[in-house]
């Protein structure tokens, strides 16, 4: 049985049950009541009410069809989801996946983590998260836009400013977010921006919410840095992805006078000495939609790529792993410290396997977790939605700014909260703790609903 409190345990193991092979969500639930032991010690009417079982079920779990026609005129099957895990600070708010990985359990885990995530945030957000199994690896536009019609012309029924409001994930950016916004237009007739995020600046978007995941973890990592009186400057860093968060993570350690070698896909990863050259990365991920391998090939000596291998092998001060769930295990983990890395930020959700956070966390390293280093995407998300229902638009500056102090401030409380449970430093149990008071708080006004 895992370190969890013995009141936990029935609970746990109805989750085992009831969610069989969800093993994603088996282990961000475990994760979660390894922390809420200490909380149920100390205000046991937490414990009341079936409230941890109840944070435990979804509110509401979609599953539904999405037939396209590809280029050549052959239909295809996918399946699509949405997860409305909790509602209690607001409508549901999350990312949509598309990636072949893509299940149930995968997005329940995803829809779990996003409801301490939002609540860690402060803004009026609940959880939830969707996605489908559709590779958009190798489509056409044109494939993407009809598979984006499809998967609206289900889905935007359950959706509403007021209900629930999708956003990207891996496999769904702006040019996805716009095919869905213009089927949700079409099928309602309304031009409801405050639908869904992460739409471009000319219909409703936000300045600063596709830098705002890779910004807000790197303001993460440098607060816990502050706090040994260390920063960023001259700190050799590897960040793993090459997607929208690894990007801006990269963009940002920049500014802060770090340093990124290296840098990765699912294909392998490649190191580059003299720092990852971001313009070359953006133009391989951004404009012609290729692999990382390219990098080398476009630039040429000093830099080497390898194909699969881990990339956490790579020496470094700093590593923000900001692909995917656990693309960093135990034995990457003791590699990282017998390399003396100083702070690990997960820019992805649950990249850290268990082992891995352990070893950190014996080693002493500065762990930052996903759902609170990760959460300035969604916060600055809560933002676009306020400049949606007042019809206004901020400046670049003014977005950053609001979206560094909701970082700083998670940062915080997550400090103050391992400190007042007697867990200084410890930034899981921190955010575990803080982001369920948040929750448990509003669910316990509302009564058993
Ligand atoms: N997918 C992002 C996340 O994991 C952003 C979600 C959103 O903006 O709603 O937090």
């Amino acid at each position: 049985m895992p370190n969890i409190d013995e009141k936990l345990v029935p609970i746990f193991e109805e989750v085992l049950r009831r969610n069989a092979g969800e093993s994603e969500f088996h282990q961000a639930v475990e994760e979660v009541f390894e922390s809420l032991g200490r909380v149920i010690a100390k205000k046991p009417e937490y414990a009341e009410s079936a409230l941890i079982e109840r944070l435990c079920e979804p509110e509401r779990q979609i599953i539904f069809r999405v037939p396209w026609t590809d280029d050549a005129g052959q239909v295809h099957i996918n399946r699509g989801f949405r997860v409305q895990f909790n509602s209690a600070l607001g409508p549901y708010k999350g990312g949509l996946r598309f990636h072949p990985s893509v299940n149930l359990g995968i997005i329940k885990f995803l829809a779990f983590e996003q409801t301490f995530k939002n609540a860690l945030t402060g803004m009026p957000i609940g959880g939830g998260k969707g996605g489908s199994d559709f590779n958009p690896r190798g489509r056409s536009n044109a494939e993407v836009m009809r598979f984006c019609q499809s998967f609206m012309t289900e889905l935007y029924r359950h959706l509403g400013e007021y209900t629930d409001v999708p956003a990207g994930d891996i496999g769904v950016g702006g040019r996805e977010i716009g095919y869905l916004f213009g089927q949700f237009k079409r099928l309602t007739n309304r031009y409801e921006a405050g639908v869904l995020t992460g739409k471009g600046l000319m219909h409703g978007g936000s300045r600063a919410r596709t830098e705002a995941t890779g910004y807000g973890a790197t303001y993460f990592v440098d607060s816990m840095l502050a706090t040994k009186g260390m920063s960023f400057e001259g700190k050799r860093c590897v960040v793993s992805g090459a997607g929208n968060v690894a990007i801006y993570t990269i963009e940002k350690i920049r500014e802060f006078g770090g340093r990124v070698i290296a840098c990765s896909d699912s294909n392998g990863y490649v190191v580059d000495e003299s720092g990852i050259d971001l313009e070359l990365v953006k133009e391989i991920k951004e404009v012609r939609r290729a692999r990382i391998s390219e990098y080398t090939r476009l630039k040429g000596g000093g830099t080497y790529y390898v194909a699969q291998g881990s990339i956490w092998a790579v020496p470094c001060d700093v590593a923000m792993p900001s692909a995917t769930q656990n693309e960093l295990n135990g034995k990457d983990a003791a590699i990282l410290v017998k390399n003396g890395v100083l702070a690990v930020g997960e820019g992805a959700n649950m990249p850290c396997t268990p082992d891995a956070v352990r070893v950190f966390q014996r080693a002493g390293v500065l762990f930052g977790p996903g759902k609170a280093t990760n959460a300035g995407g969604v916060a600055t998300s809560a933002l676009e939605m306020q400049q949606n229902a007042s019809r206004d638009s901020w400046s670049f500056d003014q977005t950053e700014q609001r979206l560094s102090s909701i970082m700083r401030n998670i940062h915080d409380t997550c400090a103050a909260t391992a400190e007042e449970y007697g867990a200084p430093g410890d930034y899981v149990l921190g955010a575990n703790i803080a982001g369920f008071e948040r929750v448990a708080a509003a669910m316990t006004a509302f009564g058993v609903v």
